[in-house]
């Protein structure tokens, strides 16, 4: 049985205060309310040790927007998974179509983030998404389909139980856009029987498939009510206490 996870990615926004008792308030209603559902949040790096000491207790997970593959060196700007570790972080995004489409990432750097996360002892989310243009080309299994062999390239099996992976289609992304339960449960069987082909039925079956893509407390049910969905990633509606936690109910199964 895969546990839904719900993971807040704050991107660049917020300030250190607002970031803390945004932290707070989601350890809060996360203590209160949805035990059955998993919960991360994804803060700017400078934010990360004010962050791990608001959610310090709580069962709120913490972690990177990104990584590089080093584990130090002359890399300006960049941070390693051992930094992300050291700021108590246990999880890391790989592969958002920000870095993907904003800066350029390619696939092989990307595989060599999901490594270097897994060697640091933080578990990754893969982002694959198809642009636009591609959905429209009919390409779309197409581009998840390399996305995601690249990305998982020399990953073993035995990895994979901690490897999750996020289908977020790029033209819903922030543009309040979101794919019909429909269209993401259809990416996400696809995904799906590509993990199995790969690594095997079970290992496949294991693997958490989250959803990202301007997820709302209105249509997160939606979304996780599809056998494939086993989670949101959450940009936008994650700078709200209120909003990420009417999502994390809103993903929770029934009791
Ligand atoms: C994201 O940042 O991964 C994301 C899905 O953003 P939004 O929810 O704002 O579309």
């Amino acid at each position: 049985m895969r546990r839904i996870l719900v993971a807040g990615n704050w991107k660049m926004n917020l300030t250190v205060e607002k970031a803390r008792s945004l932290a707070r308030e989601v350890a809060r209603r996360t203590r209160e309310g949805a035990a059955a559902v998993d919960v991360a949040v994804f803060p700017p790096y400078p934010y990360l040790l004010a962050v791990a000491e608001a959610l310090s207790g709580s069962p709120v997970r913490l972690g990177g927007q990104d990584l590089h593959w080093e584990a130090e060196g002359a890399f300006t700007g960049a941070v390693s998974g051992a930094m992300l570790r050291e700021a108590g972080c246990r999880m890391v995004l790989v592969g958002h179509s920000e870095r993907r489409h904003v800066f350029g990432e390619t696939d092989v750097q990307t595989n060599k983030k999901v490594h270097a996360a897994l060697n640091h002892g933080l578990d990754p989310i893969l982002c694959v998404g198809e642009k636009l243009d591609e959905r429209e080309a009919g390409r779309t299994e197409q581009v998840l389909a390399r996305q995601l062999a690249a990305g998982l390239e020399v990953v073993g099996g035995r990895d994979m139980p901690r490897v999750t992976i996020a289908y977020e289609p790029v033209w819903a992304i922030g543009t309040g856009r979101t794919a019909t339960p429909q269209t993401a449960s259809e990416a996400h069987a696809f995904l799906r029987r590509q993990l199995a082909e790969r690594f095997g039925s079970d290992t496949a079956e294991a693997t958490r498939i989250l959803y990202g893509g301007s997820v709302k407390p209105d249509n997160a049910a939606s979304l996780v009510g599809q056998p494939d969905v086993d989670g949101l990633l959450v940009g936008g509606a994650s700078l709200d206490a209120e909003s990420f936690s009417a999502i994390v109910k809103g993903s929770s199964p029934p009791c």
